[in-house]
C-alpha cells in the first residue's frame, strides 16, 4: 500500500512539473491552473486516506470517509490525466484531444507513459530539435486562437461552400470564399502597386502575425486562408516575384514541409503582391491536381510528364537530384518563353511536393491571367481570377451568384483561355 502510494503522490508531483514547465513556455495558462488545483486535490485526498485509520474518528465514518476519499482522488487523478493530455496534444501535435485523432490519449491516460511522452518532447522543443513542419503547427495553434482576424477567418472557412462540377473523367470544384475577395480582385499595376504599402514587408504586417524564420524567409500564417491551414511564405527581402533565384529554396522548402504542397503564382498570373517575393502552401491532400496525378493516364515526353486530357497543361518533373529537376525546368522555361516576356519569366504557376525521397514538380504554364468573362459587364461576368490553386481544380468563387452558376462549360472555357500548351 505504501509503495502504491508512493508511486502515485511521485507521479502527480512529476504531472505538476511538467505543468509548470509548460505553463511557463506556452499559452496553456488556463489548463495548467485546472492541472494545479485537481492534482492539490487528489493529493489531500490520498493524504486523508492514509491518515484517518489512525485518528480517534469513528471508524464506520472512517470507512466512508476513505471510501469518498479514494473516489474524489481516482477522479482527479483521471482528469489530471486528461487536462495533461490535452496540453500535451496541443502544445506537440496541436490537435485536441476530444477529437481523438492522434491516438495517443490511451497512452497519455496511463500517467508515466504519457508524462515521458511529453518529456521527451519539450526536451526536443527545447534543444532547438522541432522540425520545420512541427513548428509550422504549434504556430498555427497559436494563431488561430490568440490572433481575432486569423481565428475569424479560419473559423468561417468551415462554412465555406463547396461544390464539384464533373467535367468527365476529373472533378473541378468551385468554392464559395466571401474572404478572397480583396484577392479575387486585387490590381497589380504598376501605379496600384507602388502607391500601396506592401504587405508582405515585416514592418507593414498585423502586430499579432508570429513568423517563422527559415533561410531568408518569414513563414506565416496567411489570415485570408482558402484552406485551413495556409501559409504565405515571404522573402525576407522586398524584391519582385522572380523564380529564378528562389528555384533551388522551392524545393527545399517541400522537403522542410513534407505533407504540404509549397507553390508559386508568377508575377502575372496569381499573385496579388508581385513586388514581393512569396511563396505558399497547403495540405497536399486539399489539391485536386495531386489525386489526379496519381489517378489518371499519363503520357511522358523528354522526361517530362503530362497528364491526358485534362483540360489545361500540367507538366510535371520527378526526380530525386535537385540538379537534374533545375536543368529540366531550365529546358522547359526556354519552351515557355514568349517575346512579350521581355522584363518577365514566361507566366506559369508551380506547385511542388516532396514524396517518397524525391520531388515532384507540377509547371502549369500560362497564356494569361484573366479571362475575358472577368471583365464582361452584366450576366457574362464571373468574379473568378485563376492563380495556381484555380489551376489545380478549384475555383475561387468570393460572390455566391458565381459559385451558384458556374458550369463545365464556364471552366472549360476559363482554363482554354488561361493556359498555355507547350
Ligand atoms: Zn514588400
Amino acid at each position: 500500500m505504501f509503495y502504491i502510494f508512493g508511486f502515485i503522490l511521485l507521479t502527480l508531483a512529476w504531472q505538476v512539473s511538467v505543468c509548470y514547465r509548460l505553463r511557463r513556455g506556452s499559452l496553456y495558462k488556463v489548463a495548467g491552473q485546472r492541472m494545479y488545483i485537481v492534482s492539490a486535490v487528489a493529493v489531500v485526498c490520498m493524504l486523508v486516506y492514509t491518515v484517518l485509520p489512525y485518528t480517534q474518528i469513528d471508524k464506520t465514518a472512517v470507512g466512508i470517509t476513505c471510501f469518498w476519499a479514494v473516489m474524489v482522488g481516482a477522479f482527479c487523478l483521471l482528469w489530471a490525466a486528461l487536462i495533461t493530455a490535452n496540453i500535451f496534444s496541443q502544445a506537440v501535435y496541436c490537435n485536441n484531444w476530444m477529437d481523438f485523432r492522434n491516438g495517443n490519449l490511451l497512452a497519455i491516460m496511463i500517467l508515466p507513459w504519457g508524462l515521458i511522452e511529453i518529456e521527451k518532447n519539450m526536451n526536443k522543443a527545447k534543444n532547438g530539435c522541432l522540425s520545420i513542419a512541427e513548428k509550422v503547427d504549434i504556430m498555427f495553434a497559436e494563431q488561430t486562437a490568440k490572433w481575432p482576424l486569423a481565428a475569424q477567418n479560419y473559423a468561417a472557412l468551415s462554412d465555406v461552400k463547396l461544390r464539384p462540377i464533373d467535367m468527365g473523367g476529373f472533378t473541378v470544384y468551385v468554392q464559395n470564399n466571401p474572404g478572397r475577395r480583396i484577392s479575387t480582385t486585387a490590381k497589380i499595376d504598376k501605379a496600384t502597386i507602388s502607391a500601396r504599402k506592401c504587405f508582405l514587408c515585416e514592418e507593414n504586417r498585423p502586430a499579432e502575425q508570429k513568423l517563422i524564420p527559415w533561410r531568408n524567409y518569414d513563414i506565416l500564417v496567411n489570415p485570408y486562408p482558402i484552406f485551413d491551414p495556409h501559409l504565405t511564405i515571404p522573402c525576407k527581402d522586398h524584391k519582385p516575384q522572380q523564380i529564378a533565384e528562389h528555384f533551388a529554396d522551392m524545393l527545399a522548402l517541400a522537403v522542410e514541409l513534407p505533407d504540404w504542397a509549397v507553390f508559386y503564382n508568377g508575377p502575372k498570373c496569381g499573385a496579388s503582391a508581385p513586388d514581393h517575393f512569396h511563396f505558399q502552401a497547403v495540405k497536399c491532400e486539399r489539391i485536386p491536381l495531386i489525386a489526379d496525378y496519381e489517378r489518371l493516364p499519363l503520357s511522358e515526353a523528354n522526361g517530362v510528364k503530362r497528364i491526358d486530357n485534362y483540360l489545361r497543361e500540367i507538366l510535371c518533373i520527378e526526380g530525386k537530384e535537385i540538379a537534374d529537376i533545375e536543368q529540366r525546368f531550365g529546358q522547359l522555361l526556354q519552351l515557355m518563353h514568349k517575346d512579350s516576356d521581355e522584363d518577365y519569366e514566361p507566366m506559369m504557376n508551380l506547385v511542388c511536393q516532396y514524396i517518397n525521397g524525391g520531388w515532384r514538380l507540377f509547371v502549369i504554364p500560362r497564356a494569361m491571367y484573366r479571362p475575358w468573362q472577368y471583365s464582361a459587364e452584366g450576366d457574362e461576368n464571373i468574379m473568378i481570377s485563376p492563380g495556381t490553386i484555380e489551376m489545380c481544380g478549384i475555383m475561387i468563387a468570393p460572390r455566391q451568384e458565381d459559385y451558384d452558376r458556374l458550369s463545365a462549360e464556364d471552366v472549360r472555357s476559363i482554363y482554354k483561355q488561361v493556359s498555355f500548351s507547350l
